[in-house]
């Protein structure tokens, strides 16, 4: 390719709404252009490194047993009514694209499958003897974002691999499991990038495993813990530990004090000389169900940590056997709109009465009262009076009376102890979370009644697995893991070109013709090659080829009349005076090994 046909169009300046490198990068080498909230045009050298990122994945998935295959992107609200999640993906803050055919009949723009494959599974395998099978399908999944941001990374409409497994047993689901993260650990691997692998979020079923692949980068919105030994590595929403322990009180008695514009846990500590474990937090908040319930809720957590929300979800929906739609914290505005009086917001205690509901228009009139195990092992402790500007010192559990529901609701942090191993510390770091491997269990083949016949004759719902690439998102955050000041540094195995050949002056005949040369030359020898063959001056053909970020630069400059060629190697710029015969040898060579192809 040349790159006078290839309609590039680089940028100097940064971007102004782009805050992350890679977002920045991509948008300045002419690899996307934003068309709206979330939604990017993929030019034609961004589509090169996608169709390299989706080959090496169709290999491994091929090679683990995957079948490929292709389903619709309209799914029929009524599969999502079967299945239950229709209401939640699509009312309140659901990130489903919907829309209504001329018949009235309601669509969903797919957002993720289950629902396609399952059903389509029930109907095709009827015996244990089809199975297992994995199959999967590289296409565009639409996802109504409620913050679209970073460009590739959290797209409106983004390239996603997804497979879905089906098997008569438990043990076989969690063969196939383990395949899939050989699989994945090698996808990333042969992609160039580094990647952790972390325990992740299995929702309210439970017990599940569930593992997400993480590109370690201060860009990535998933915060990751880590221990000191790697031994144990999961994403904050999951994560466990053993807290610092808490600072005993001073034994006092039981009473009120005065604390005046002492809100905040740490506008308290400070004026009343207390450590923040030593104080339980209240936070109050409003559960909206899918069955339409709305529930007001106090989670009590002691002062020094922090509310996991996707734990309060996962508790919420045990708790109440039907689907969470939200957790928001509650206002002083909704009380009113509910014609109740304010709350005595920043002195709650875990005992404010029941009381303050009574009247409420479509609340339930009791709190639900939670409470982390933290919080429920203090033997003494401060907490609000549930009356403005006062604080009770000295309380217990007893005589609160009414003791929460236990359970853990705290984000694990920095600092904290390792269950495995006490002696061990959290780190923490962020990730961009580039793959999902989950282990479904029976939820939605039980949901869509998806079955086969056993080897006795009797009909079983499927065991399924489901197994997540996110292939835009990986071509970015390759960016954000291989970049520096001056551009790109792509990995070899996914860079739109493999080689660029700059002539650094193109009225010069000799440069002109030894360029041409060893352009077609490599192209033979089947090299991805690229020939800058563009008038501009040289200068601004290197910086071109530092922001695009080709691995590999063969310069065809002065010393062409002698036949010598300057090798650049992008990634640290080393550079190699050779002749025409050793560049196409060395670098032929390099690339097939590289790459392992066939030399
Ligand atoms: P996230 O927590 O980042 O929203 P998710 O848990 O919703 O991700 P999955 O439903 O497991 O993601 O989707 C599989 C993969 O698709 C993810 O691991 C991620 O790499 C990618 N992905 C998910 N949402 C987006 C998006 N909005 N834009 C680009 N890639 C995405
Ligand atoms: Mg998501």
């Amino acid at each position: 390719m040349r790159v006078s046909r290839l309609m590039l169009v680089t940028l100097r300046d940064v971007p102004a709404d782009a805050e992350i490198a890679s977002h920045q990068l991509l948008l300045r080498g002419g690899y996307i252009r934003r068309i709206g909230s979330g939604i990017y045009a993929y030019l034609p050298m961004m589509w090169r490194v996608l169709r390299k990122i989706t080959a090496i994945v169709q290999k491994e998935m091929d090679a683990a047993g995957g079948l490929e295959t292709l389903l619709p992107q309209m799914q029929p609200a009524e599969l999502w009514q079967r299945s239950g999640r229709w209401q939640g993906y699509t009312a309140g803050e659901g990130i489903m694209f919907h829309l209504e055919d001329r018949q009235g009949r309601e669509l969903g723009l797919g957002p993720t499958h289950e629902e396609v494959i399952t059903s389509l599974a029930g109907d095709l395998l009827r015996s244990y003897r089809q199975l297992p099978v994995t199959l999967y399908q590289i296409q565009t999944k639409f996802r109504d974002e409620i913050r679209p941001r970073f460009g590739l990374m959290r797209g409106r409409e983004f390239i996603m691999k997804d497979a879905y497994s089906f098997h008569a047993s438990e043990a076989d689901l969690c063969s196939t499991y383990a395949a899939m993260d050989e699989a994945y650990r090698k996808i990333f691997e042969r992609c160039g990038l580094e990647t952790v692998a972390v325990d992740a979020d299995s929702g309210a079923i439970g017990g599940a495993a569930s593992q997400e692949f993480m590109v370690t980068a201060d860009a990535g919105e998933d915060l990751i813990l880590t221990s000191s030994d790697g031994l144990y590595a999961a994403n904050q929403e999951k994560a466990v530990s053993q807290p610092q322990p808490a600072q005993p009180l001073a034994k006092t008695k039981e009473g009120l004090i005065d604390t005046p514009k002492q809100k905040s846990i740490e506008e308290l500590c400070s004026a009343q000389g207390l450590e923040a474990s030593q104080v339980i937090k209240v936070l109050i908040m409003l559960a909206s169900f899918e069955d339409g319930q709305l529930q007001p809720i106090l989670v009590s957590l002691r002062g020094d940590q922090d509310l996991n929300e996707v734990k309060l979800v996962n508790a919420l929906t045990v708790e109440r056997s039907t689907g969470v739609l939200n957790v928001t914290p509650i206002s002083p505005e909704q009380l009113r709109s509910q014609g109740l009086k304010n709350f005595p917001f920043g002195s709650l205690g875990p005992d404010l009465d029941d009381q303050c509901l009574s009247g409420a228009k479509t609340w339930n009139p009791q709190f639900l009262r939670l409470a982390d195990p933290t919080a429920l092992a203090l033997e003494s402790f401060v907490c609000g009076a549930n009356q403005n500007d006062k604080h009770r010192i000295g309380m217990n559990w007893s005589l609160l009376g009414n003791t929460p529901i236990s359970i853990d609701l705290r984000n694990a942090q920095a600092g904290d102890r390792c269950l495995h191993d006490p002696k061990q510390t959290l780190e923490e770091r962020r990730g961009i979370e580039v793959g999902h491997i989950f282990q479904l269990g029976r939820k939605y083949s039980k949901a869509l009644d998806a079955s086969f016949a056993n080897d006795s004759g009797q009909q079983e719902h499927f065991w399924m697995g489901c197994y997540g690439i996110g292939i835009s998102r990986l071509a970015q955050a390759a960016v954000e893991q291989h970049h520096d000041d001056a551009g790109i540094c792509w990995p070899l195995a996914i860079a739109p070109f493999e080689v660029v050949v700059v002539i650094a002056n193109l009225q010069d005949e000799t440069q002109q013709q030894l360029g041409e040369q060893i352009y077609s030359k490599l192209k033979a020898a089947g090299i991805d090659v690229l020939l800058d063959d563009r008038t501009e001056r040289a200068g601004v053909k290197f910086k071109d080829a530092d922001l695009i970020g080709i691995p590999w630069r063969i310069v065809v400059g002065r010393d062409a009349s002698n036949d010598q060629v300057e090798l650049v190697r992008r990634a640290n710029k080393e550079t190699q005076l050779l002749n025409t015969e050793q560049v196409i040898d060395s670098l032929t060579k390099e690339i097939n090994t590289q790459l392992k192809r066939g030399i």
